[in-house]
């Protein structure tokens, strides 16, 4: 796999039931991180410039290949953020997101990015509640818009947003008008994240088949489906997807990147290219700036997914790590975690005692066992200081 030559069979043990699922576009999808746009738009996140440097820096050292800087129309210091990103030099393309208006599409193409997102909205509520615009004056947007772009020599891509309330009539109509102006892409939003698979397997299937543009996702978390979408999408035809670190974004937030580049990596087995190893750090660096902690049970990149307590796993872990453990943590750059409480059986216990280097005999060992068990049940998780201190106590006990 990417980046972890050192990767044997042993450090991964998945279901025996995985089906082999035929993705169009194999390793050449691309999933573009929207952590420092979307993933910003997360209420009470403020990234600093020198934050959404660092964190581009690392999206592309692990081999993201499409990074969505900012939305340059915001104010001049998101504009200046984004050009410092595009003119790094770095490997991945940088996109900025713009409305169909000459002032978004302007602070885009000064700041000098690769790709400009363009959007608008298509749902009937929305243009009624939104916009207060029609779809012939739409149309007219869309046109203009995309012609200003290619006369700046800038990539346009075009999505509409709220697809997934939009008539399908209505998303052809528009995606036929971005074609023909010459957009190099086009999009779909599940906005509001209310979709099922299913729904997303019949949009993208139509659309995929409808135009010859490379088709974009972008799907939210409302129902908690925003990865298992993103699958179906990818499934379907599409070539592009959008994440954030953890999922962050607004309401219920997006994909998670690190997700679904490792079930892209492990469980469909394609290569995307990405450092896994480096997951973790990322992670870590975007929860310390955004100042948000990460779920103890996040998969992957939680405290949590791999720290075992209970007697029964941990001995069978300590054995065969795999008993237990999907993968070796070291492929995503976390580690395991031997918990102490009150489901701690003898043996973790054992080993505990043998790794701080205290000598206990039979009856002392029982005894601490009961001790940890009480105190386990009222505080939770117990640290190696209060078991060095319950050991301690014990000894005295039996002097
Ligand atoms: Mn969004």
């Amino acid at each position: 796999m990417a980046g972890m030559s050192g990767i044997s069979c042993d450090d991964v043990a998945l279901s025996s039931y995985n089906q082999k699922v035929h993705f169009p576009w194999g390793k050449d999808i691309i999933i573009y991180d929207s952590t420092l746009r979307d993933g910003e738009q997360m209420p009470g996140i403020a990234f600093t410039p020198e934050q959404k440097l660092d964190i581009a820096i690392l999206l592309d050292e692990i081999g993201i290949k499409e990074i969505e800087a900012g939305f340059p129309a915001i104010s001049e210091r998101e504009l200046k953020t984004v050009k410092t990103i595009a003119q790094q030099g770095l490997n991945a393309r940088i996109l900025a997101l713009s409305r169909l208006k000459k002032e978004d599409i302007d602070a885009a193409i000064r700041a000098d990015v690769d790709v400009i997102l363009l959007f608008i909205a298509s749902s009937p509520i929305h243009l009624k509640y939104k916009l207060n615009m029609t779809i012939d004056e739409i149309v007219r947007k869309i046109e203009e818009s995309i012609d200003y772009v290619k006369a700046h020599g800038v990539i346009p891509s075009f999505s509409t947003e709220d697809s997934t309330r939009t008539p399908m009539d209505t998303l052809k109509l528009l995606v036929r008008t971005a074609e023909n102006a010459g957009a190099r892409r086009v999009g779909f939003t599940d906005t509001l994240g209310c979709t099922t698979p299913e729904g997303i397997e019949y949009l993208f299937s139509e659309m995929c088949r409808f135009t010859s543009l490379p088709v974009s996702a972008h799907l939210h978390n409302d129902f908690g489906l925003s990865l298992a979408n993103a699958l179906t999408a990818l499934k379907c035809g599409a070539r592009y997807v959008c994440a954030t670190v953890h999922g962050w974004g607004e309401r219920a937030g997006n994909v998670p990147l690190e997700q679904i580049v490792m079930a892209l990596q492990y469980l469909y087995g394609i290569d995307l290219g990405i450092d896994t190893t480096r997951l973790k750090e990322l992670s870590e660096m975007v929860s310390k700036y955004a100042g948000v902690d990460v779920p103890l049970t996040h998969p992957f990149v939680g405290e949590n997914v791999f720290s075992h307590e209970s007697g029964i796993h941990v001995a069978a872990v300590m054995r065969n790590p795999r008993t237990y453990e999907p993968i070796d943590p070291r492929i995503v750059g976390n580690r395991r975690r031997i918990i102490i409480g009150k489901h701690s059986g003898r043996h973790v216990i054992e080993a505990k005692l043998r790794e701080l280097g205290i000598e206990m005999d039979e009856d002392e060992i029982n005894m601490l066992i009961d001790r940890v068990k009480l105190e386990g049940e009222k505080k939770g998780r117990l640290s190696d200081d209060d078991l060095i201190r319950m050991a301690m106590e014990v000894k005295k006990v039996y002097e």
